[in-house]
């Protein structure tokens, strides 16, 4: 559903042919997050023009805190972003897992350091998502907010896009960065490739962070843990997972209280972080997030509309990726385009380019999900502890070579 309550119609798509297409001067990006901003970017740093639509009046968006490592950084370094994004980011060490007793457990490595570049940078939401729109705008770009698209229809020479403010432009590429719930993904899909639920859920809020906190900790409790995550600016949030079975229904109203109950269950009746742990109960901006994925396994592009990031392959956020997976999309695309290729074969270039890594990354998210929900008894949660230092850091070290690798 759009912003005036209307439907985006689905027009007849032309989807074979392709090939005369030429290079895209025109586009249109639906949705100013984090991918669709950094690609607005990308792309008009290569002479496109670019104009990004979002339903939101604002940049204001659930949850605090996100992190990004090193190809996520690279990746922002080449559209040049880097600078700003370090500027607000605050580097952290290996994140350390604790039992809930507050025991050492394993230190688990973020991989290898590149150019000097932190190989871990958190990141804050509200203040990443402001940096990349004031880069998008200096790079040219047009941003409306409050917006959406309500009609797209394709012909051979481009596609004619109605929006919500009753508008009508024509484009010679649309691309879908509207996140989990894309009308874009519907768009060229219909209900074929919807959100399913993983069974995990997230509670984060930010709080103040106690001064000994210098890296990402994480209290492994019965099924679940209990991160403390630090901010620059002397904050962190807080965030907890845990298998939810069915989607059960929280007043937003008693968010902080819920959130603090969850986390008190996770860490029994121990000492560790207590103070935090009951700071949570009068935490404002607390964000519930039921961990719903996605993955579309066909071409993501059909004629001139396309759809990337979390419109593409959203999951959970245990390798702490989406975001990078999203920015690397958008890099990635615009470097393709600056070829002599038609359209088409970027497109399915970009495809054979994008589509394993991402799997792969999005294979291991719910793997590690999985992995950390199978903990829910005393004995599980022993058996979990014992992986973890014996197992996990060979499986970590794996899967950073694979993030390391080139996008
Ligand atoms: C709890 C949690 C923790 C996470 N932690 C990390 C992390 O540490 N590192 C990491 O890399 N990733 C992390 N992620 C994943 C990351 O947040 C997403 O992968 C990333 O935000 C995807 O970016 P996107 O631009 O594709 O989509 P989004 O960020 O969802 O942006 C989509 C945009 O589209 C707009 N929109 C939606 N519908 C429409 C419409 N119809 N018309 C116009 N605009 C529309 C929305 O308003 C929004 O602005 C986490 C996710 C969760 C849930």
């Amino acid at each position: 559903m759009t912003s005036n309550g209307r439907r985006l119609v689905v027009h007849r798509l032309q989807t074979s042919g392709g090939v005369e297409m030429p290079r895209p001067n025109k586009v249109l990006i639906v949705g100013a997050g984090i991918g669709g901003l950094c690609a607005a970017t990308a792309l008009a740093r290569i002479g496109v023009e670019v104009d990004v639509i979002d339903i939101k009046p604002d940049n204001s968006v659930p949850g605090v805190g996100w992190g990004l490592r090193t190809n996520g950084l690279r990746a922002l370094r080449e559209i040049g972003l880097l600078e700003p994004t370090l500027a607000i980011g605050f580097p952290t060490p290996p994140l350390t897992y604790f039992d809930r007793n507050g025991h050492h457990v394993v230190d688990i490595s973020y991989g290898r350091q590149f150019d000097g570049m932190p190989n871990n940078v958190q990141l804050p939401r509200l203040g990443f998502l402001e940096m990349a729109s004031a880069r998008a705008l200096e790079a040219g770009c047009t941003i409306q907010m409050s917006t959406t698209a309500v009609d797209i229809e394709q012909d051979s020479d481009g596609a004619t896009v109605e929006l919500s403010d009753g508008s009508s432009r024509r484009y010679d590429l649309v691309i879908g960065f509207d996140g989990i719930n894309s009308s874009i993904r519907r768009y060229l899909f219909g209900e074929k490739y919807v959100p399913v639920r993983s069974g995990g859920v997230a509670w984060r809020a930010p709080i103040r962070a106690p001064d000994t906190l210098k890296g990402a900790i994480f209290c492994h409790g019965f099924g679940g843990k209990v991160g403390f995550v630090p901010l620059a600016g002397g904050m962190m949030y807080v965030i907890v997972t845990h298998h939810e079975p069915g989607r059960p229904r929280h007043d937003p109203a008693a968010f902080a209280e819920t959130m603090h109950r969850v986390a008190r269950e996770m860490m029994g009746d121990s000492d560790f972080m207590s103070a935090e742990i009951d700071s949570l109960r009068t935490a404002t901006n607390v964000a519930y997030t039921p961990l719903d994925t996605v993955l579309v396994p066909y071409p993501w592009h059909r004629g001139r509309v396309m759809i990337m990031g979390d419109a593409a392959h959203a999951t959970t956020p245990y390798l702490g990726s989406g975001a990078a997976m999203a920015i690397e999309d958008g890099v990635v695309f615009a470097k393709l385009l600056q070829s002599d290729d038609s359209l088409y074969d970027v497109q399915t270039k970009f495809m054979a380019r994008r589509y394993p890594r991402v799997k792969t990354v999005w294979d291991w998210s719910l793997k590690m999900m999985h992995e950390e929900f199978d903990s829910a008894t005393p004995e599980a949660l022993d058996r979990r502890l014992h992986y973890l230092v014996n197992e996990e850091p060979a499986a970590i070290d794996y899967i950073n070579r694979v993030l390391e690798s080139d996008y």
